[in-house]
Parts: C-alpha cells; sequence; structure tokens
C-alpha cells in the first residue's frame, strides 16, 4: 500500500518526466487506472488532448512546475480523478517532483532505475524501473515497501524491496532496504506503523520489547532467500554492538542463519571499542568516531556475506563494518536493512494529524503488549494519560478514516485564484 490505502483509484502523472514515452504507452496505463496527465509543454499538451481529451490533461506553467505538485495542483488533481486523496498517486521520473509529492498523504511513484543513496533520505513510496514495473505493480496491488507492507494492519502482504548503489569507502555495495524509518520529529511518524514497530521492538524491558522479532525475521529472510536464487550467500552478521551491550539481534540472526542454511559470522565480528554514540553526531563526526571500532577474528577470504541493521543514517557505522569484512577476505558483503531514515527536509503543516478528541495534542501511534489485542496498533493521548490519568485511546482504523475524510475536507477548502485557473487550467475542473 501507499503510506495509507489499500486500493489504488487515480494516477497523475508528471509526463514532462519523461522524455521518450508515446502516448500509447500512457494509453495502456489509462486503460488500466483513471489517469490526469500533467504537462508545461504546449506540444505535449496538444498531443495529450488529442488521445485523451480535455478534462483528463492539466498544463501547468513552466515556472510553477517546478515548485509543483503543489497545492493548487493537488486540488485540481483530486478533483479531476475524483477519488479520495489516500486513494490516489502521483508518478514522476523527477526526484524533486516526487519530494513535492510525498508531502501529500497520496501515493508518490517514483520512476527510476539505478537509485543512490544520497538521493534516500527522502523516499516515495513505491519505485518502479519502468512504465512496464508500474504497470505491473498496479495488475499486483504492489503500494510500496515489502516491509511497510507486512507491517500495516490488514495489507496485502505485498511489496517492493529497493537496490540501492552505496559507497562504502570508494568499495561500491548494494545496499537492500524493505522500507522506510520516520524518526519522531517527522509528520510521518506517527502515521507509520512501520517506523513504531522497529522503534518500539527495540526498546528494553518493556511489554511490546521485540516483539516483532518473528515478523522482522522474516523479512530478511525473504530478501536473502530472494538473493539466494541470483548468488551464493555464505552467511550472515548484524552490526556489532558495543562491549556488554545486549544483542537485540541475536534472535533474529540465529533465526535467519539456521532458516536460511547460511552461516552466522556473528561469534566473530566483535566490537573492540566503547565509542560514543552515534546519534547526536553529525555525518562527518561519525565517520570520525567508528573507525577501527570493529574486528573479524576469522578468514572470510572468497566468502559472500550478508549484513543486517535496522535502520541506516549517514552509513558510517555500515561502511565501517563493510571495511572490516573486506579487510578480513570478504569478496562481496551485502547490506540487508528494514529502513532506511528520513532524515531529508521536508514541509508540512503544523497541525497534528490524527489528534486527541479531549485535548488536540497529537496522539501517538502504539502497539498492545498483552491481552488479545497483542500486536495491534492503536493511537494514545499521552497528555491527556499524564495530566489526568484519562485513557484516551482510538482505533487504529477508526483513526484513519477521520483522517482521510479530515484530509479531504482540508483539500475541498484550498482556494484556488480563479485567474490562475483562467491562465493555468485548461481542463475542466
Ligand atoms: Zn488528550
Amino acid at each position: 500500500m501507499f503510506r495509507c490505502t489499500n486500493e489504488l483509484k487515480g494516477l497523475a502523472i508528471d509526463t514532462d518526466s519523461f522524455t521518450d514515452i508515446p502516448v500509447e504507452e500512457w494509453n495502456r496505463i489509462n486503460e488500466r487506472i483513471k489517469c490526469v496527465f500533467i504537462t508545461s509543454d504546449a506540444g505535449t499538451e496538444k498531443s495529450l488532448v488529442a488521445a485523451f481529451g480535455n478534462e483528463k490533461v492539466l498544463y501547468i506553467p513552466q515556472f510553477q512546475m517546478k515548485l509543483s505538485p503543489n497545492r493548487t495542483t493537488h486540488k485540481k488533481v483530486v478533483n479531476i480523478l475524483k477519488s479520495a486523496n489516500f486513494d490516489i498517486a502521483y508518478v514522476s521520473g523527477n526526484y524533486n517532483f516526487v519530494k513535492n509529492a510525498r508531502s501529500f498523504l497520496s501515493g508518490s511513484i517514483w520512476v527510476k532505475q539505478t537509485v543512490d543513496y544520497r538521493n534516500t533520505n527522502i523516499l516515495p513510496d513505491l519505485i518502479v524501473d519502468d512504465i512496464e514495473d508500474l504497470l505491473k505493480a498496479i495488475n499486483e496491488n504492489i503500494y510500496g515497501f515489502f516491509g511497510e507492507s507486512i507491517l500495516f494492519p490488514n495489507s496485502l502482504d505485498k511489496g517492493i524491496i529497493l537496490f540501492v548503489d552505496f559507497d562504502a569507502n570508494n568499495n561500491p555495495i548494494k545496499l537492500i532496504t524493505a522500507g522506510r524509518y520516520f524518526p519522531s520529529y517527522h509528520y510521518m511518524a506517527q502515521l507509520h506503523p512501520y517506523s513504531r514497530a522497529i522503534y518500539l521492538n527495540k526498546q528494553t524491558d518493556k511489554p511490546y520489547t521485540g516483539l516483532f522479532n518473528e515478523k522482522f525475521a522474516g523479512i530478511y529472510k525473504n530478501i536473502i532467500n530472494f538473493l539466494k536464487e541470483k548468488t551464493t550467500i555464505d552467511g550472515v552478521c548484524s552490526v556489532p554492538v558495543k562491549p556488554n551491550k545486549v544483542d537485540n539481534f541475536k534472535y533474529i540472526i540465529d533465526k535467519i542463519s539456521k532458516d536460511c542454511n547460511i552461516e552466522n559470522y556473528n561469534d566473530k565480528f566483535i566490537c573492540i571499542k566503547d565509542y560514543e554514540d552515534q546519534k547526536a553526531l553529525s555525518s562527518g563526526e561519525r565517520a570520525e568516531n567508528i573507525i577501527g571500532v570493529f574486528q573479524y577474528n576469522g578468514d572470510l577470504t572468497g566468502k559472500t556475506v550478508v549484513i543486517i541493521d535496522d535502520i541506516v543514517t549517514t552509513g558510517a557505522t555500515l561502511r565501517e563494518c563493510v571495511r572490516t569484512l573486506k579487510k578480513s577476505g570478504a569478496k562481496e558483503v551485502i547490506a540487508v536493512v528494514l529502513a532506511i531514515n528520513q532524515i531529508g527536509p521536508t514541509y508540512w503543516r503544523a497541525t497534528p494529524l490524527i489528534s486527541c478528541p479531549y485535548c488536540g495534542c497529537e496522539m501517538i501511534l502504539r502497539v498492545a503488549g498483552k491481552g488479545q489485542n497483542r500486536g495491534q496498533f492503536f493511537y494514545s493521548c499521552l497528555n491527556c494519560f499524564h495530566s489526568s490519568g484519562k485513557n484516551s485511546t482510538k482505533k487504529f482504523k477508526t483513526a484513519w478514516k477521520e483522517l482521510s475524510d479530515n484530509e479531504d475536507s482540508k483539500v475541498e477548502q484550498i482556494a484556488i485564484d480563479e485567474n490562475q485557473i483562467e491562465e493555468n487550467w485548461r481542463g475542466n475542473l
């Protein structure tokens, strides 16, 4: 799914970002799903109107295209597609367009064959290789990342994994991610069960600690088995924990190694220095801080090693792990992570998206650690709980229905400048 839907009902396509796609190709998509075609090129507009009619083409002047989709564009798109915000998605080959699109609660699809790590701190909901791949995704109901889909309530358990080009000290390796992680300050943090699950799972001594180990192990195993179809994988390890710290990955690594029938390198891959916590450091400081802290006590000559981690942020720790494993002879290192941290800048309203009916504060996405609802997500207001002991909660589904309705009414309220419509809008609103 995209962040918010289980059913895709319409696409808004940034046709300008595709230079060599003939109208017939767009028609194949349009026959499958309702489309609106966005362009700032008069010639393209003409041929699109000839093929699909006025009402399916949205013309935007070039100077506005740079900032698109903006609120005005979004309202027009929603009106043309006549679907809820949650049920539509933007499609573009242009990273900037996709980044802007991700600011709405609609889906965002990037058509891109290779993705560099530098472009991953703002990732759209879905990445496809080309138009053929997009059609395949639509036909198979693949609406987002595999990991995010697995953790989403009532999900279809389908999704993509993303291969990213990761430069580990001038040593390019493949990094594979099952999803995205939205940090606590991000507007998506309380809307993203996957991020919350990763966060809650590694808390210590809470009822939900380790609650998602089984699901996460399943995600890693799926990816490793997929890799094994193409190449030999000799063994697996995780990023070593600091001396005398509890290894949260022990259960997962043991399970992966056993179930995928590959070696477990964790006993030999250790951390020999109690380095400063990376979280508070800048990217440069992180790289500096981590040098020489790992050691591999063995010989990996000729081996292909999978290293797993939950969240990768600057990649400094991962780079040092790769360096250490390669120094010990590893022929190839492949990194498999649950999520890439979405720390890139993003514009968004400050109002809470899921708000408490009593005090109006943002409600926190939590998970039941015990009882018959164990493992299920729900919303809770910490403010009410702490100030009055009152238990204000909302079921996940209820909260999301409200969110969807709120979002739709907010977009309805966006005022479109009438003069702008005359100038910019040539379709029938
Ligand atoms: Zn409250």
